[in-house]
């Protein structure tokens, strides 16, 4: 039976652990690991879950991109679980954009990621696939990635005024007619 678990909130030290490798995607507990992934993700609005944000510290996330009210600006993209994920950049440079975090609620910030990365990570098949990301599924990747290693995004931001709320962020986004 899959659930929905409790997000794991920030100040939680699962959030700050290094994740371990997942050797056996089949064996029972990851599999009960993935399904309520899957579940909590679909409870929320969020674009990206890893496990550790489920109290499950193992390097296992998934990315599943679409618009909605938090991210009016996502591309569609079926949700993808990624085993024990790595990525390289592909860009030199890094933009600011912003981002939020189903385990910080409430606020939003301004972080500086790669817009172009290339991903290797291992499906549910077993199978390595190889991929090439851009601008918001790479941001995505990069903050979910982050999750494996113990860091959340407001590690990454630059000053502490690219930090607003979550209502400031809204009325932002209608003004801007969208983007
Ligand atoms: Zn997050």
């Amino acid at each position: 039976m899959s659930q929905v678990r409790e997000i794991a909130q920030l100040g939680a030290q699962v959030l700050r652990l290094q994740a371990k490798e997942v050797q056996n995607i089949q064996s029972p507990e990851m599999q009960s690991i993935v399904i309520d992934m899957f579940t909590t993700l679909a409870d929320t609005n969020g674009v990206g879950i890893a496990a550790p944000q489920i109290s499950a510290s193992w390097r296992l996330m998934i990315i599943a991109s679409r618009p909605s009210e938090r991210y009016p600006y996502a591309p569609e993209m079926e949700p993808v679980l990624m085993i024990n994920p790595e990525f390289s950049a592909l860009s030199e440079t890094k933009e600011k954009d912003w981002e939020g975090c189903l385990s910080i609620p409430g606020i939003r910030a301004k972080v500086p990621r790669y817009t172009r990365i290339k991903v290797n990570y291992t499906n549910t098949a077993g199978e390595t696939i190889s991929q090439v990301f851009e601008d918001f599924i790479a941001r995505v990747f990069q903050h979910e990635y982050d999750h494996l290693n113990g860091l959340v995004y407001l590690d990454r931001v630059e000053n502490n005024r690219d930090i607003i709320a979550e209502v400031e962020f809204a009325k932002l986004m209608a003004s801007s007619g969208k983007d």
